[in-house]
């Protein structure tokens, strides 16, 4: 096999151009700096330490959480700046070690401070209530209203104690699953369109089905599930056991159900869930409507389950060189307001960004940052759409933490996952928009309508279809129904049926596809992606015709100071109101008649 052209000439860090690399400079000078603040930290715990037991008043609760803060502040600027220099070249023998040995001190200082919570917790609710009036710990109020919520679910310290050393037991069987997919199954080499075999894995899978011969589409599909299939019973035995942890757990510490203890950080009420999987189910029509447009598009007369990603238009090579990406994502997020674009210009010219690949550099795309630096993006930038688009993306999370830090106290700027991905969703929706809006050769077009309509699909329609599933296994253990691979092969299946429609040939295979979705061992994540794709295809939309921007802003500002649903409700996008989710299904619909129109495929 050739390798790709990017491959065989990837720099070394050191020939990478300093104004191409991110500046780390604001975190730490040079590394003997990092040394220094390092041996700080025995000297920030003792305060802490000094009050274990002393917690008598309003003024030695707050003494406490400044103490604590003041540490945390410094370990994770410590852990910050040893994370990103192990990321730039992770081969590098000096930024290996001083990951480890954050990671290490991270480990020791979390347990040397494992006593607070339970601390906190064993004073009187009217106590921790008065607290929370005190001016002193007005910026640890959120802090302290987690510790009174938790309270009716914390059992007693004996208790605890047996909980948390059991911690290895419960997650057991998420290891073996993990173990199991990502060691130990194999699967054989699938046909190429020449005949010639091509390896297949979990990490070409993705390939084989966006390619353009169905015969691999096909091949790689049935191969995959089908080695899945094989190991049906081991995959229901450890995926019954970790539903039946969840709902062990969520009985004997008092909630009424095991979804509604996932969704109790977060504050989330069951019908938000519900109401998420139910506004789905009306929108399949239109969901249906692509699929059809999608089986004409390909030339097929039936669309399978093998199809879904086989690209409708030719692959976009359209080039984005930096300077071009920089100049189109800060032209997309002018709605957002002169102070947001400031900020943007802010990121280019102070180096928040790490551009290109280099040997050892890590892979991917993230933004990452802590209160006391400036929120850094790595990237491994190749000119292409998609990178343009992942720069949007992270873009998005790093203004979000970039205002939320300079918005909020420590205690209250780290905002939830719940909310994380609407920032970053609205950035690469804004420049979808952007793109379309230019004078462009009607493929282009099309490429981008229908790369909107795929993000739809996998991230609403699929992410909600798994939701539902995870819903339903931890309902049949709730009320219990033995988790066969059988039965949840059958039930599975079903609900691909009910999700794809009548006019997608359902092959068999499908039934086993439960075994390989990771996120049925999360405890209730993937709803997340869908809320907050719906959020914000809603601020978007509004955010394009000139509305709603100051809102929009509050929401980033606003950090982690209050509940989710709160926060994203004051901002204007309430997702306990249907019609929020009807008005982002309305969007899907708009964009799918565009597409309609942009491909002209006749009709059968
Ligand atoms: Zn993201």
């Amino acid at each position: 096999m050739s390798q790709p052209a990017e491959t065989v000439a990837v720099p070394t860090r050191r020939e990478i151009p300093a104004e191409l690399t991110w500046d780390l400079t604001p975190l730490y000078a040079a590394p003997a700096a990092w040394e220094a603040d390092l041996a700080r930290l025995d000297d920030l715990l003792a305060p802490v330490l000094a009050l274990q037991g002393r917690l008598d008043s309003a003024a030695a609760v707050a003494r406490l959480l400044d103490a604590e803060t003041a540490l945390d502040r410094v370990l994770e600027k410590l852990h910050t700046y040893a994370h990103l220099r192990h990321d730039e070249d992770t081969a590098d023998d000096a930024n290996q070690a001083r990951e480890a040995r954050i990671r290490a001190r991270y480990a020791e200082l979390a347990a040397q401070c494992a006593w607070i919570t339970p601390e906190l917790l064993a004073h009187p609710e009217e106590e921790i209530r008065a607290w929370m009036e005190a001016p002193e710990l007005r910026d640890s109020r959120r802090t302290l209203l987690k510790v009174l919520r938790n309270k009716p679910h914390v059992l007693s310290a004996a208790e605890e104690t047996l909980l948390a050393r059991g911690a290895e037991v419960f997650t057991a069987s998420e290891q073996t699953y993990g173990l199991l997919t990502n060691a130990d199954l194999a699967f054989p080499d699938v046909p190429g369109p020449d005949g010639r075999p091509l390896p297949l894995t979990e990490g070409t899978y993705r390939a084989h089905l966006e390619n353009p011969d169905r015969g691999v589409r096909k091949a790689a599909f049935e191969t995959l599930l089908g080695g899945y299939g094989k190991l049906q019973n081991t995959f229901a035995s450890t995926l019954s056991a970790t539903v039946k942890t969840h709902v062990y757990v969520a009985q004997i510490r008092h909630f009424p159900s095991a979804l509604e203890a996932a969704l109790f950080d977060d504050q989330v009420p069951t019908a938000v869930y519900d109401g998420l999987i139910s506004a789905t189910h009306e929108a399949l029509p239109a969901f249906h409507r692509y699929l059809d447009l999608r089986r004409r598009a390909l030339g097929l007369p039936d669309l399978d389950m093998y199809d879904l990603y086989a690209p409708l238009v030719p692959a976009c090579a359209a080039k984005v060189p930096m300077a071009e990406a920089r100049e189109g994502v800060l032209a997309a997020c002018a709605p957002l307001g002169a102070d947001y674009g400031a900020a943007l210009r802010t990121a280019f010219a102070a180096r928040w960004i790490d551009w290109p690949e280099n040997k050892g550099k890590r892979s991917g795309a993230y933004s990452s940052g802590c209160y006391d630096s400036p929120p850094y993006l790595l990237l491994n930038y190749h000119d292409r759409l998609d990178d343009a688009f992942t720069l949007a993306h992270e873009l998005g999370h790093s203004l979000h933490t970039w205002l939320a830090n300079r918005a909020q106290p420590p205690r209250m700027a780290h905002y939830p996952i719940f909310l994380a991905e609407i920032a970053s969703t609205v950035n690469e929706l804004l420049l979808t928009h952007h793109l379309l809006a230019q004078p462009n050769e009607p493929a282009f077009r099309a490429h981008l309508l229908n790369h909107l309509c795929d993000s739809f699909k996998g991230t609403v329609f699929r992410q909600t279809m798994f939701a539902e599933f995870e819903r339903d296994l931890h309902r049949w253990e709730e009320a219990g129904t033995p988790l066969t691979a059988e039965f949840l092969r059958g039930r599975y299946y079903e609900l691909n049926r009910k999700y794809y429609g009548p006019g997608l040939a359902a092959h068999p295979a499908i039934g086993h596809e439960w075994c390989r979705i990771p996120h049925f061992y999360y405890d209730f994540y993937v709803y997340k992606y869908a809320t907050s794709f719906c959020a914000a295809l809603v601020f978007a939309r509004r955010l394009r015709a000139g509305a709603g921007v100051d809102a929009y802003l509050g929401l980033l500002r606003a950090g982690g100071s209050r509940d989710p649903l709160d926060a994203v409700a004051a901002a204007g996008v309430d997702l306990r109101d249907a019609g929020v989710l009807r008005e982002a299904f309305a969007e899907f619909g708009a964009v799918l008649a565009e597409l309609e129109t942009a491909l002209a495929v006749p009709e059968k």
